[in-house]
């Protein structure tokens, strides 16, 4: 049976009446990319107010890899909620933050001495990770990359790579922020091609130490495994293996944030594991919450026990119900074995896709590993030329259809999936068949599949 129920044009008369006092209440730099509004969700299905049934392949932005609700974390949000909402950590523990730090030492990738911090966002996570760099390694400058996404909040933003509208007017920036390019082969920083390029955007990080800043100087690299918001690029194995051995030899931390590839999305429970790495310090959040607000730190123990006694922390950070639930999102993950469920739902997609790419020169490239895929959209094969209205256009055909589906890319350009890993396969297909229609609609021509 069909999951889809539009029986309204989008948004329906009560979801318009709720996003004109939006409007009217909230600032316009809060953006949507799309107009329902939500009245529950469950699974793989969320039903906005006007009693229209879509398929979700949005996640709350790669949040809801166990899905919408499920009910073994509800349990755990009710238990925790009737015993205590919060007590602030820094005023009385509570055992549900320690046994997430205690499962996250254990999960992340490496077997040495670990341990791990708890805060509320992902920015939060990346601000704690560069202070903690600092701190142990009493180096100031950090290197990030081109096309990077880390966060919205000052530090985190400086890491950011794409200026609008992320960094448009909120300047100046953090100082001591270097940028390198990241392995995007689609496109490539010197226009080389993988594997004759001999991962040249790699030697990037040699070069930026010899000419611009010094090793001596320099506490962390930052790389997420695989872009997020930048578009879903996986780079080639070596990529990471340059960076680590350059790190390893200099004495320069590197912090994997893998709060968009984290918690099964890849199809391992985190992208590094796929890489062969172990970064000292990984930032892990989104999923990890199954929906509630949390993230975390997770390195070895020495880096992360260099900040003094009350250096870190927060009001709220670590909130118990938030734990509780993540403890419970995290056995999910275990029980459903969504690391496999990953792999083959990447399967299904890679199929269609392909099928898509072969029919539709507008598809210039796909990224992604496991169930973290994306189609890159350009007017020419050749010039590649972003196509970002044009995408435009697809997330709107779909959400009218019946289908949440998010736009990426620094060009604006990329379709990227992130739905619950809980979806059954006759919704993916079915959510694909609506894709399908919409990339007809955007380019032309009737689909393939
Ligand atoms: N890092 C990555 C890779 C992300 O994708 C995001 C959010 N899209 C962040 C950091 C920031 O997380 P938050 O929005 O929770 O601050």
């Amino acid at each position: 049976m069909a999951s889809i129920r539009v029986h309204s044009p989008i948004p329906g008369p009560r979801a318009q009446a709720v996003l004109e006092r939006r409007h009217a209440a909230v600032p316009r730099g809060v953006f949507h990319f799309t107009p329902v509004v939500t009245h529950r969700a469950k699974g793989a299905i969320v039903e906005d107010v006007d009693g229209n049934q879509f398929i979700d392949l949005a996640g709350g932005i790669g949040c809801l890899n166990v899905g919408h609700s499920p009910d073994a974390l509800l349990k755990e949000f009710h238990e925790q909620g009737e015993r205590f909402f919060h007590t602030a950590f820094s005023v009385s523990a509570y055992e549900g933050y320690v046994r997430l730090a205690e499962r996250l030492n254990q999960l992340t990738p490496g077997k040495f001495a670990k341990k791990t911090l708890l805060v509320n966002t992902g920015a939060e996570a990346i601000e704690n990770a560069v202070k903690i760099a600092r701190s142990y390694t009493k180096r100031p400058a950090v290197i990030c990359f081109e096309h990077a996404f880390h966060g919205r909040s000052l530090l985190a933003l400086s890491l950011t790579a794409k200026n609008e509208p992320y960094k448009a007017g909120f300047g100046p920036f953090v100082a001591d922020i270097h940028r390198i390019p990241y392995a995007y082969c689609y496109r490539c920083a010197y226009q080389l091609q993988y594997p004759s390029c001999q991962v040249a955007c790699a030697h990037a990080l040699g070069e930026m130490l010899a000419k611009t800043v010094p090793a001596g100087k320099v506490a962390a690299v930052i790389a997420e495994p695989v872009l997020g918001e930048g578009g879903f690029a996986a780079p080639p194995r070596e990529f990471f293996k340059e960076l680590l051995g350059i790190c390893r030899s200099e004495g320069i931390l590197f912090i994997a944030d893998e709060v968009q590839s984290g918690i099964a999305r890849t199809g391992t429970l985190f992208a590094c594991e796929q890489y062969g790495i172990e970064p000292d310090l990984l930032v892990s959040s989104k999923s990890l919450g199954g929906g509630m607000p949390i993230a975390a730190v997770t390195g070895r123990a020495e880096i992360m026990d260099a900040p003094g006694v009350g250096g870190l922390g927060g009001t709220y950070t670590g909130n118990p119900v938030a734990c509780a639930v993540a403890l419970a999102a995290l056995d999910l993950v275990e029980k459903q074995n969504l690391c496999a469920q990953a792999r083959h739902l990447g399967e299904l997609f890679m199929e269609r896709a392909a099928r898509w790419q072969a029919h539709w020169p507008s598809i210039g490239a796909i990224h992604g590993l496991g169930a973290m895929r994306a189609l890159e959209f350009v007017r020419d094969r050749k010039t590649r030329e972003p196509a970002g209205e044009e995408t435009k256009a697809i997330v709107k055909y779909c959400y009218e259809r019946g289908v949440l589906i998010l736009s990426a890319g620094t060009y604006g350009n990329i379709i990227r999936i992130l739905m619950p890993l809980v979806i059954t396969d006759e919704q993916f297909l079915e959510a694909l068949t609506i894709l399908e229609a919409a990339i007809a609609h955007a380019f032309g021509g009737a689909g393939e599949a």
